[in-house]
């Protein structure tokens, strides 16, 4: 059978040692059976342990192999879409709820790390850049817009302020959130898989869902051994293929790439990010960096739509970091990688149930470290009959690309194409 590994970066190449874990070679019977190891569904697992469940989850490759273990760290609150887009598509009642669970996922993750003892490099404060002054009268409505929904750890940064946090002269300002901050993104999945086994779930790595038998009793078959579970969560996002063609039509697997610099030192990491806060842009195609904990600076930016691999991410990437940063311009790149997310045409994640035993959430679109976390704690509480905030999820409208799945490629390029050239000309 293919034993997948890790894919090259400096998240593998610094992740906490943990045991082996074994491929599914079995049947077995359990309440909820989880497809994926990723934040959705290791958060899921975990919630449901907590709450009494007893749970296995079933990993293609290893547990955070997916955009989880790859992704830029950046604890981001809210949503890919900000709420007052919400607001104004479903209404005040539906977006009241999911504006008052905005700020819950960056909750969540510290609380995990403090119960579980976490080793992944937590930090607090997470910086939004603006390029122009529009950009930063929209961060000026996004600290009202987060104020009214009770979230207050907000500063606006003007341009002598934001120059104390990141020595890059291209912002005109910023907003600083410090309920946003930064982790080692496949260390905390790692010691999300040991908290699921320390209170008695099982991870089968290597173990690809690749047939689900539907009905009151499902069963979840894998290439060695089956599951038959009382529920299904379904966590693949991404990574997901055809398993479950139904969520497939209104969702679109994106590339995005991250480079890692050598160790800066201390001094040089220090000039560039005093307090060691992480920073995003306000661009539509957005450049998003930080320092790790070894003092590299891991930058990403960039999509590629329909998940293509670049042939050259260090060529693509590593001058955005120059044009950030043009005192960077003898550092040595010793890590360049790509990892998909799930794109929906709303930017708001697809979430919902088929039939009554099966649950997804998926399709964060860029924005789920935070989303992921908190996804999991509200399928854990439908699971338990309390699905009101399970349900303000799963009726936003979701649409299918235009094109279908052979046009929606080049229709999506073609879209950011045009927002990227109004984020180039500062629209
Ligand atoms: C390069 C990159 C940078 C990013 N940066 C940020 C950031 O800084 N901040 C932020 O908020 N978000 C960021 N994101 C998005 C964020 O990482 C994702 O939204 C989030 O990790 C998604 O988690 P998930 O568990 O839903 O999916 P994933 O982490 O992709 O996990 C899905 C898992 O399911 C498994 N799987 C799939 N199909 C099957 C199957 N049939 N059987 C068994 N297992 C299966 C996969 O192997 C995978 O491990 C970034 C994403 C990428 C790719």
């Amino acid at each position: 059978m293919a034993n997948t590994p890790y894919p090259e970066s400096y998240y593998a190449a610094s992740a906490n040692a943990v045991p082996p874990r074994p491929s599914l070679q079995a049947d077995v019977e359990t309440d909820v059976c989880v497809i994926g190891a990723g934040y959705t569904g290791l958060s899921s697992a975990l919630f449901l342990l907590e709450n009494g469940f007893r749970v296995t989850v079933l990993e293609a490759a290893k547990v955070g192999f997916g955009a989880s273990g790859r992704n830029g760290g950046q604890i981001v609150n809210s949503y890919s879409r900000d709420i007052d887009v919400i607001e104004r598509s479903v209404g005040p009642k539906q977006a009241q709820l999911l504006g008052q669970m905005a700020f819950e996922g960056g909750r969540i993750i510290r609380e995990r790390v403090a119960r579980y003892n976490i080793q992944c490099d937590l930090k607090d404060g997470g910086v939004f850049a603006a390029l122009s002054a529009k950009q930063m009268g929209h961060l000026e409505s996004q600290k009202r817009l987060w104020e009214r929904f009770g979230h207050t750890q907000l500063e606006l940064l003007d341009e002598r302020r934001i120059r104390e946090v990141v020595a890059c002269d291209q912002y005109v300002g910023g907003m600083l959130d410090m309920s946003g901050g930064h982790i080692h993104p496949l260390n905390l999945a790692l010691g999300e898989a040991a908290a699921v086994e320390s209170l008695g779930g099982s991870i089968y790595e290597q173990s690809p869902a690749v047939r689900i038998e539907r009905g009151a009793n499902p069963v979840v078959h894998t290439p060695q051994g089956k599951v038959r579970a009382k529920f299904i969560i379904v966590a693949g996002n991404a990574y997901l293929g055809n398993l479950v063609p139904e969520l497939a039509a209104k969702s679109m697997p994106c590339g995005t790439q991250v480079i890692t610099t050598e160790p800066l030192g201390e001094e040089l990491a220090k000039s560039l990010l005093p307090q060691d806060y992480c920073v995003e842009d306000c661009n539509y195609l957005l450049d998003y960096y930080r320092l790790t904990g070894d003092k590299r600076l891991i930058f990403g930016g960039g999509v590629v739509y329909g998940a293509r691999d670049p042939a050259n991410i260090e060529a693509i990437i590593r001058p955005k970091m120059l044009k950030a940063f043009p005192q960077l311009k003898d550092v040595k790149i010793d890590y360049a990688w790509t990892g998909n997310f799930l794109l929906t045409l709303s930017r708001l994640p697809q979430v919902g149930r088929l039939g009554d035993n099966i649950y997804y959430s998926q399709g964060c679109s860029g924005h789920g470290v935070t989303y992921t976390h908190l996804a999991g704690k509200v399928l854990a509480e439908a699971l338990r009959g309390q699905a009101e905030r399970f349900d303000a999820f799963a009726d936003l409208p979701h649409y299918p690309f235009p094109g279908g799945q052979l046009l929606r490629t080049p229709f999506a390029a073609l879209g950011a194409w045009y927002y990227g050239l109004r984020d180039k000309l500062g629209f």
